[in-house]
């Protein structure tokens, strides 16, 4: 299939690695050209070099904090005018909601609620007048089944997720999307970093603790970031302009509603 977007321009936030960074080169490789952002600036380097060889679009880089100002204004600067914004972070950490304080809420809600929300704010005009633009928000499976230990993205990502739900209805008469792509147990960083906690507190070796992971999922594995990736393109599409306002769960059928 033709996914129509050749040309376009994509800001894919938080995308020197994991899941961002598999979004930007599907999108890459359906011939859109690329700003990547990340906070470490030879990681973001090596992604972008890795894009552009693989694909031969323009990749532009910007490092920076997307939680920030500074972060969203060298991003916006780079990239001035997206017609697809794929909205990302890292995720909180995890704990017991009695040991946050008000300073770790803020940060949660900062990375993972206000900055896509800044992000949509700041570019979701240009959009309109355009008549095209796709925004994707990378959230989690949480939302939909929320994890205990991680009650600072449970809320935060809800957050989000309450907002899109409310103006992607306002957007899509103008041929602008708004949809929220949540990864169940993806094979990337973030996910062995989450598991090392596990093998610590279980005693088991990490090798241990990803397989009895994998195990658990009816697919029997993890996600290969590649088909998150691919998703990721697919709503970014000319083709899914009559999808809007959507959770899209990506998780191996991990989460066992009918709906
Ligand atoms: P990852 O492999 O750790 O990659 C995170 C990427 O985001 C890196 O490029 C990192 O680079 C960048 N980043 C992190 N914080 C940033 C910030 N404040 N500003 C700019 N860039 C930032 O993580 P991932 O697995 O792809 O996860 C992506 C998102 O999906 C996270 O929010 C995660 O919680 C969520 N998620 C993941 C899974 C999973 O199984 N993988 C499941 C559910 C939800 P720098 O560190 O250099 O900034």
């Amino acid at each position: 299939m033709d996914l129509g977007i050749a040309g376009r321009r994509a800001l894919v936030c938080a995308a020197s690695k994991g899941l961002g960074k598999a979004c930007a080169l599907a999108l890459a490789r359906e011939g859109v050209h690329v700003t990547l952002t990340a906070r470490s600036a030879d990681a973001l380097e090596a992604a972008a070099a890795e894009i552009r060889a693989a694909t031969g679009v323009t990749v532009t880089t910007a490092a920076g904090d997307i939680a920030t100002e500074e972060g969203r204004a060298a991003a916006l600067a780079a990239c001035p005018e997206p017609d697809i914004l794929v909205n990302n972070a890292g995720g909180p950490p995890p704990g017991d909601f009695r040991d946050w304080e008000r300073e770790d809420w803020i940060r949660a809600l900062d990375a993972n609620m206000l900055a896509p929300i800044l992000l949509i704010k700041a570019t979701v005009d240009g959009m309109i007048g355009r008549r095209f633009g796709r925004i994707v928000n990378i959230t989690s499976g949480a939302v939909k089944a929320p994890i205990p230990i991680l009650g600072l993205s449970n809320g935060a990502r809800t957050g989000l997720t309450g907002f899109v739900a409310g103006l992607s209805r306002q957007t899509v008469k103008h041929n602008v999307t708004i949809n929220n792509l949540l990864p169940g147990p993806f094979e990337t960083d973030r996910l062995r970093k989450t598991m090392e906690g596990g093998a610590k507190a279980s005693g088991r070796s990490i090798d241990e603790e990803m397989d009895l992971r994998r195990q658990s999922n009816p697919a029997g594995r993890f996600g290969d970031p590649d088909e998150f990736g691919a998703a990721c393109a697919w709503i970014c599409s000319a083709r899914s302009g009559f999808m809007t306002g959507q959770n899209i769960l990506l998780d191996g059928g991990a989460y066992a509603g009918t709906l």
